[in-house]
């Protein structure tokens, strides 16, 4: 399976200046190329062959006064923009066609030179490499010094440089991995995401996100509002600009780690997970939207799905079925509908107390035909009085942070 690796790079002042070069040619040649393709769809021409695109919109291109410069760039770059451009045809056709999975993709658009994402690729032909000393070595820019912050698998045949929103710089790999394997488990657990919480377990679990990434989201927002408050076009208005953008990645990246970590301690704990296929955009419409969105729940399902696929795990989405609030997942019986403010009820069929979230869990796991069992919490006999928030909730009324050990 394949399997993406991104890491910090650390250019230099003339390594950048020359990245800069290097995203300018890219652009340039999948701009030029995407003008001759719109001509010749508008002429009702066949699409020209990428040789003959190549030929055109770099070969003869770099005797022209205008674009000599096109020569400074690793000439892999430039075809593999090209190719880029191919692929984001393909993927757009197959779209339209209905072969492709997932959601609708738009006709290719040209670059800007403004644009908060750059990126060029230097595949094997480039000759790019990474040295003895450890740092990435890229044709016409020179030795560039990397954060590894994981070991690579193997040693992957193309890499992605890019350039983010924040100025931050980064090289990507997809490498090529071996299915790793994990000593076998029992547990089998039901996931649901939920209002108040990042996601609840079948077993009784509430897991929030974790304090610093709360913090850095207020934090996010306050900039936010700053910069609103700066006036157009004025220099504080770019230096506001610049820090939400700074901060903006400093959430992703939290975030990011925050999934991996809970994903990866989900996989290794339980044998089998099943989670609820969210329609998202059917739930854009609801209140329910911002926190679906900033809870990054669709990026930590993919995390789950690779890491089980690659662990010999079980992952299992279930389509929207009936309402998980609505049955009890003791007995079985459905009781109709509860406003949200209901957060715990007494089945009046067989009398369990119910926690609204983890009774959810429970029912997704049960949907997904997984062995799921409530244990804390879920199911307690009548007569004990219901203790306020004793799941979860601090005194102090903070969800609690579970606590993930070191994965
Ligand atoms: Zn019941």
């Amino acid at each position: 399976m394949q399997l993406r690796y991104r890491f910090r790079l650390y250019p230099n002042g003339p390594q950048q200046a020359a990245l800069a070069r290097a995203f300018g040619c890219a652009r340039v040649v999948f701009n030029d190329a995407l003008r001759i393709r719109k001509d010749a769809h508008e002429a009702g021409k066949p699409y020209p062959k990428i040789g003959d695109l190549s030929k055109q919109v770099i070969t003869e291109a770099k005797k022209a006064p205008e674009r000599t410069w096109l020569g400074e760039v690793s000439a892999v770059v430039l075809q593999q923009s090209l190719r880029d451009l191919d692929t984001a045809y393909s993927n757009f056709f197959a779209s339209l066609k209905g072969t492709r999975k997932g959601p609708k993709i738009a006709e290719p658009r040209f670059k800007s030179k403004r644009d908060q994402r750059q990126s060029v690729r230097f595949t094997a032909n480039a000759r790019w490499s990474i040295t003895a000393g450890g740092y990435l070595r890229l044709p016409k820019i020179g030795e560039v010094r990397v954060k590894w912050s994981r070991t690579l698998p193997s040693t992957p045949a193309t890499v992605t440089v890019l350039k983010d929103a924040a100025g931050r710089y980064f090289c990507s790999f997809v490498v090529e991995t071996a299915p790793g394997t994990l000593p076998p488990v029992a547990p089998e657990v039901g996931i649901d995401l939920d209002l108040g919480h990042f996601a609840v377990l079948s077993d009784g679990t509430k897991i929030d996100s974790p304090r610093f990434l709360r913090r850095a989201e207020k934090r996010l927002k306050r900039v936010q509002q700053a910069l609103s408050r700066k006036a157009k076009g004025s220099k504080n208005k770019e230096k506001a600009r610049l820090r939400v953008a700074r901060t903006h990645a400093r959430v992703a990246d939290a975030r990011r780690e925050f999934h991996h970590q809970l994903s990866t301690k989900l996989i290794r704990e339980n044998q089998a997970i099943a989670v609820e296929d969210l329609a998202v955009k059917g739930l854009a419409r609801t209140r329910l939207a911002k926190s679906v969105h900033d809870a990054g729940w669709s990026q930590f399902v993919t995390m789950l799905e690779y890491k089980a696929s690659r662990y010999g795990r079980t992952l299992v989405r279930i389509g929207r079925f009936e309402p998980t609030s609505q049955v009890c997942s003791a007995c079985g019986v459905k009781d109709g509908p509860k406003p949200l403010h209901v957060r715990e009820w007494t089945c009046q069929a067989c009398g369990t107390v119910l926690d609204r979230d983890i009774n959810a869990a429970v029912n997704i796991g049960r949907a997904a035909g997984l062995a799921v069992t409530a244990c804390r919490a879920q199911v307690r006999p009548v007569p004990v009085p219901a203790q306020r928030g004793e799941a979860g909730t601090h005194r102090d009324g903070q969800p609690t942070v579970v606590g993930i050990t070191s994965l």
